[in-house]
């Protein structure tokens, strides 16, 4: 008995000691930044990049990790004080439930569940080991709690009234900032429709079908069927569309994304992604799904790091910028990191004034630039909510 006793003892120690230690290696390992702040620009681009009033990032997976995001952590590439040092007035938090053993671009198995692991040693609570839904409603409170604990620097956006107060109170006060949450696939629908609720309920105001597995919803482009919507994925995107929730197709394969133009009436996003005309890759849009977003009134929201614009610097993100400003139109270009997506990036939140500088530099006006970076996005969201 006694020995039986010191075993089970033994293991709790043991656990501990990992859900102390682990994450913060794995998070430290995974989400590196080529260059670290400090980040200096000419004055001219400084002068710009602090006379923008709103810049926002369409997609951050920072609520992944398990980190305190009111600290600056000296890891990882996104927090609050760091949001806040970087002047952005809006960063959408997107949730990753699901993620398969082997990550990679080309093909994922449908049913591998990493995040089974990782929930455990993260020291999440057991209802989140198994349930993507859980993992989800978890990631929710954290963001929630941050704001509550956040002495107000911070604030979690739902609705047309929140924002709109927000922006009214940012007049006088640039030193706060606000998120809204996304979920990154739809794996915590289940299979159950009434899910949907759920997450809405949740405060999930931006979702897309699928990440890097196929789902019952339907094919990603890492998947390993490469279809379109199911019957399953177009009666949760009619919801989507009457519940008035951002749409996103991140991560969608081609034939979802000519599935969700053919049916979806509302306006549509790419929260993250590089462009097949500057980076051919599986994971980046075509010609055909840029004119798509753009022709429904959306947004493409470029990433930064190097799979997804092919180069690890400002100027490769400046060129899929321009590239797609120049077939579309530069209303519909917003900036969308992948910060803390487990990728690495040339910078952390703090360096988007070395995007601005590269922006400068392909021949972007003053004016084209603060659109990019946040105007686009605040004048979606004035429609949308
Ligand atoms: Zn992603």
């Amino acid at each position: 008995m006694k020995k039986l006793l010191q075993f089970i003892f033994a293991i709790i120690v043991l656990y501990v000691i990992v859900i102390f230690t682990l994450p913060q290696i794995i998070d430290t390992a995974i989400n590196r930044v080529a260059q670290k702040a400090p980040y200096t620009v000419s004055k001219e681009t400084q002068d710009l990049y602090n006379s923008l009033d709103f810049i926002a990032d369409l997609h951050c997976d920072a609520l992944l990790w398990k980190r305190n995001l009111n600290k600056e952590n000296g890891r990882g590439q996104v927090d609050i004080p760091r949001l806040i040092e970087a002047r952005v007035a809006l960063q959408a938090f997107t949730i990753v439930s699901k993620v398969p053993w082997g990550i990679n671009f080309k093909s994922n198995s449908t049913d591998s569940d990493l995040l089974k692991l990782q929930s455990f040693v993260s020291g999440r609570k057991p209802k989140t080991w198994w349930s993507p839904k859980n993992r989800a409603l978890a990631q929710c409170d954290e963001l929630k709690a941050f704001a509550k604990k956040s002495d107000g620097r911070f604030r979690v956006i739902y609705n047309a009234d929140d924002f709109k107060k927000y922006l009214s109170d940012r007049k006088s006060n640039t030193a706060i900032t606000a998120g809204f949450l996304g979920a990154e696939g739809l794996y915590p629908l289940m299979g159950d429709i009434n899910n949907l609720d759920v997450l809405y309920d949740a405060g999930i105001r931006m979702m897309s079908a699928v990440h890097f597995q196929d789902n019952e919803l339907g094919s990603s482009a890492h998947g390993e069927s490469l279809g379109g919507l199911t019957d399953f994925g177009k009666e949760v995107v009619k919801v989507i569309e009457q519940k008035n929730i951002i749409l996103d197709v991140a991560h969608c394969s081609p034939n979802l994304i000519d599935d969700v133009t053919a049916i979806y009436h509302k306006p549509f996003i790419s929260s993250h992604t590089g462009v097949k005309g500057t980076c051919p890759s599986q994971r980046n849009l075509s010609d055909k799904h840029l004119k798509a977003i753009a022709n429904s009134g959306g947004l493409i929201g470029i990433a930064i790091f190097e799979e997804a614009v092919c180069g690890l610097s400002a100027e490769a993100t400046a060129q899929a910028m321009k590239y797609t400003a120049d077939l579309v139109g530069v209303e519909h270009i917003a900036l969308g990191t992948d910060n803390d997506g487990a990728v690495k990036t040339p910078y952390d939140i703090r360096g988007l004034n070395l995007l601005v500088e590269a922006l400068l530099k392909v021949g972007f006006s003053h004016e084209d630039i603060r659109l990019i970076m946040g105007e686009n996005v605040k004048r979606f969201l004035l429609e949308k909510w």
